[in-house]
């Protein structure tokens, strides 16, 4: 059975009653086993589990800390381009957005990388939109080529590709695929894409299955935090992070949990994402599964940020440019979404370093085995004092 028949036989409206119908016994259980199982996790996302952020904050900090050491991993995204040929509701580069387009030449990539390795950064994601005619495998293994020897790690988020063209970037070098669904929700995405490849929900439902079967090193998955009910969209992400564990089990996963920020030309978030929220839902993917990296990017604020280091998380994007050609070709160009955390990523290992944690700047698990130790954990009430989580959640951005 691949993904797509197990979500066939998932009903979205009974997993998502089913979430909200959760109690405080059913909390109380998922956090005292020792095994967490999916009946678990929908426990402690649930509105049930609200009272018991603290007791998460603290198991999450303690699993963390027991698996990956004191260890944050950063990279930084680079954008090779901004075509694209989709119309996605809720992206600056969509198809409908009147937009200079723009793909990086090679002596562009150079200029980028330069500005990326004179920062420190050994671990890099490429990152694309969907124009096949311009931006297509030959242009990823080229630029592949390129750079290849001067980062430990390279990672892709580009289109969804067939399983043979996956098989060609494994080999190529290319060291994670990340792939978000953005919304498990079939009916609301067809009215997010409404046109280009991606309007075809089962093709990129299977798309992990591809990059599996190809057998590249790491699947990274999430959705877009407010297209749809956070909950059931998570749960139907976790349900895939499970199969996929199970199924192609050589690979390594992470869980990326973008929030919608603000962009040229889109829409207003469905659902508001609180930060107390993902908070829960961080902690909830590490009580479920102990071994998923949890990465964090500079969507989020700078006190968001600052108080999550110790709570699950194990990758931090840092001074990211979300346009091609930002760091140093062209830094007007537009984004695709607004940054929050624009610090520079000096002050990002600074900070990293104050919370007793040490900043890796390739894969971890070439790097944490030094870095076990006790230290001090995140406390959830961190983050109630400071306005900027108010404001943040009542902006109607997030
Ligand atoms: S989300 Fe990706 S596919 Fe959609 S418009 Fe933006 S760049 Fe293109």
């Amino acid at each position: 059975m691949d993904f797509k028949e197990l979500f066939q036989n998932t009903n979205w409206d009974e997993i998502k009653s089913s979430i909200y119908a959760k109690t405080a016994t059913d909390v109380e259980r998922a956090l005292n086993t020792s095994k967490r199982n999916l009946e678990d996790f929908k426990a402690l996302i649930s509105p049930a589990a609200e009272p018991y952020l603290e007791q998460m904050a603290q198991l999450s900090h303690q699993l963390t800390q027991k698996r990956f050491g004191k260890t944050i991993q950063l990279f930084a995204p680079m954008y090779l381009s901004n075509e694209c040929n989709n119309i996605c509701t809720y992206c600056g580069f969509s198809l409908d957005n009147k937009i200079r387009r723009k793909t990086l030449s090679d002596k562009e990539i150079l200029e980028e990388v330069a500005y990326l390795k004179e920062k420190g950064f050994n671990h890099i994601l490429l990152v694309t939109g969907e124009a096949n005619h311009t931006v297509h495998v030959p242009y990823f293994k080229h630029a592949m080529e390129l750079i290849r020897s001067q980062f430990a790690n390279i990672s892709i988020e580009v289109q969804p590709l067939d399983e043979p063209e996956y098989r060609e970037l494994g080999e190529a070098g290319v060291y994670a695929v990340l792939v978000y669904q953005e919304t498990y929700h079939q009916d609301v995405y067809k009215q997010y894409h409404p046109k280009g490849k991606k309007s075809n929900f089962n093709y990129r439902l299977d798309t992990p299955d591809r990059i599996g079967r190809a057998g590249v090193h790491k699947i990274g998955l999430g959705v877009l935090l407010g297209l749809e009910d956070w909950r059931t969209d998570s749960f139907f992400c976790a349900l895939h992070l499970d199969y996929l564990q199970k199924t192609y089990w050589q690979s390594k996963y992470s869980i990326s949990f973008p929030r919608m920020r603000p962009a040229e030309g889109i829409i207003e978030p469905n659902v508001i994402v609180g930060d107390k929220e993902l908070v829960q839902l961080i902690c909830a993917y590490r009580l479920f599964n102990e071994d998923v990296e949890l990465s964090l990017s500079t969507r989020e604020s700078e006190h968001f940020r600052n108080h999550v280091i110790p709570l699950g998380v194990t990758t931090m994007s840092a001074e990211s440019k979300t346009n091609p050609g930002g760091y140093v070709v062209e830094p007007e160009s537009l984004e695709q979404f607004e940054i929050s955390d624009e610090r520079p990523v000096e002050v990002i290992a600074s900070l990293i370093k104050s919370k007793g944690y040490e900043a890796v700047w390739k894969d971890w698990d070439r790097s944490f085995t030094s870095s076990f130790g006790g230290g001090k954990s995140g406390r959830i009430d961190d983050l109630t004092p400071d306005p900027v989580i108010s404001n943040q959640v009542n902006s109607g951005h997030v």
